[in-house]
């Protein structure tokens, strides 16, 4: 895998921010920020949405993206593609070389179907987005979360077509950075999963930090 350094230095961000594990975040960035996502401890996964900031009704496509690049796999160079068929945001550095958009956000209901029954009530990072949502982005509603990205999240499809959750391929220090083509609205949940050998049972924080246009 290809990875890519960035330039930015943290010290010149405008917006520098530590997110706990089973936290949620949301916040506009502008076109042409940058956000970049610091996986501070290693294979943590960080479930992620993106809408148009002024219409969220357009929003970040997994297929559309999949398909305009023909692969996969999210890392650098990659356009994240909206609904609507425009660029949201393109990933200009990654020092973790791929990122998963087909495995889904964790869930009451996956929790249940992968774990074991009484693992339903145990916090997921749908619930997260639900309470994000219900909290702080009142233009949005359940129907509004659909499939997101998992950045830091090592998700390898076999020949046969079949989804593997293998471990991650992220460490501590890793970082994905992408520039926002148009004003989009992040949504994250910074996921609380203890069931998951691929975070080693171990859910941890990630720093965020946005850099105004340069
Ligand atoms: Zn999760």
């Amino acid at each position: 895998m290809a990875l890519t350094e960035s330039k930015l230095e943290p010290s010149r961000a405008s917006f520098d921010v530590v997110v706990e594990s089973g936290c949620g975040f949301s916040r506009t960035i502008r076109r042409g920020q940058t956000l970049r996502i610091v996986d501070l401890e290693g294979n943590q996964a960080v479930d992620t949405l993106f809408f148009d900031a002024h219409d969220p009704t357009e929003r970040y496509s997994a297929p559309d993206t999949i398909r305009e690049q023909g692969n996969i796999y999210l890392t650098t160079g990659t356009k994240l593609i909206s609904s609507e068929g425009n660029v949201l945001l393109t990933i200009v550095a990654d020092t973790c070389g791929r990122h998963d958009t087909l495995g889904g956000a964790c869930a009451a209901e996956s929790n249940q179907v992968r774990y074991a029954l009484e693992k339903k009530h145990m916090h997921n990072c749908r619930d997260t987005f639900l309470l994000e949502i219900a909290t702080r982005l009142e233009r949005l509603g359940k129907r509004d979360i659909p499939a997101n990205i998992n950045f830091f999240m090592n998700v390898p499809v076999t020949p046969a077509g079949e989804l593997t959750f293998a471990d991650g391929v992220s460490g501590s220090g890793r970082y994905v950075e992408m520039r926002a083509d148009t004003d989009v609205l992040v949504l994250i949940s910074n996921c609380p999963q203890l069931n998951n050998p691929c975070n080693a049972y171990n859910p941890t924080p990630v720093r965020l930090l946005v850099w105004r246009k340069s």
